[in-house]
């Protein structure tokens, strides 16, 4: 049983990583989630104000970005680490999400994670999500996935997730936030997010975690000979 290459893609917050996570834990598989490279991407041009227009500047920050997932001992997935420190409790908040696919949709920055994903999966066996997965990472990806769900219920599931982590957000903010993502991710130059022609639909709006992993697990047995 040789292992595969599982691409989930799809809008903000429609539940990709949670369900990827599941789908990676009972294949054995690694789970990776490049939404959290480009936050951390985000999050040191944040803290160095690198300037987005600034090609010089964008050049030589990456040139001092080292990003990897640590898996937590606890809990067994992988946690984003930005030069050495463990950044997924500031990845996730509001400044970060405000800033990410404008800096998600340069070239360059987009060059330089692409390249590391391709690395990351070389040996198959992994459960990756994102926006051009199926596109452009993995376009020879066995399974492929595109998820979406109704954009109110998923900024209320964002925002319930939020809230439980303390963040002090509105639903109004989580929304606007999804659509201006939503928006400029699919509209951007390089990799737009797209549905990848041979990618399964998932709509996930009224689907119950259960029913997505029980979805999800019997398109992966059925790739996985
Ligand atoms: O998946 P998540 O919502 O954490 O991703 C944050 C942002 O990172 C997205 O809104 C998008 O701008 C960018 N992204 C991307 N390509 C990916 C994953 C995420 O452009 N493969």
């Amino acid at each position: 049983m040789p292992p595969i290459i599982i691409a989930i893609d799809g809008y903000s917050s429609c539940g990709k990583s949670t369900v990827a996570k599941e789908v990676a834990r009972k294949l054995g598989y690694t789970y990776i989630d490049t939404g959290a490279m480009y936050r951390a991407i985000a999050l040191y041009f944040l803290q160095h104000q690198i300037e987005e227009k600034e090609e010089e500047q964008v050049a030589r920050a990456l040139e001092h970005i080292q990003l990897r997932f640590v898996k937590n001992v606890e809990t067994g997935i992988p946690e984003m680490y930005l030069n050495g420190v463990n950044v997924e409790e500031p990845i996730r908040g509001k400044e970060v999400a405000g800033k990410v696919s404008a800096v998600a949709a340069l070239p360059m920055v987009r060059a330089f994670a692409v390249h590391q994903q391709q690395e990351m999966g070389k040996a198959r066996g992994i459960v990756m999500d994102g926006r051009d997965i199926g596109t452009t990472v993995f376009p020879d990806a066995e399974l492929k996935i595109f998820m979406t769900a109704d954009p109110k219920i998923r900024a209320q599931r964002r925002y319930e997730e939020l809230k439980s982590k303390n963040h002090s957000v509105t639903l109004e903010e989580v929304y606007q936030n999804l659509m201006e993502r939503d928006a400029i991710d699919s509209s951007r130059a390089v990799s737009p997010l797209r549905q990848a022609a041979d990618a399964l639909l998932l709509d996930n709006s009224y689907l119950t975690r259960e029913q997505q992993l029980s979805q999800i697990m019997g398109w992966a047995q059925k790739n996985i000979k």
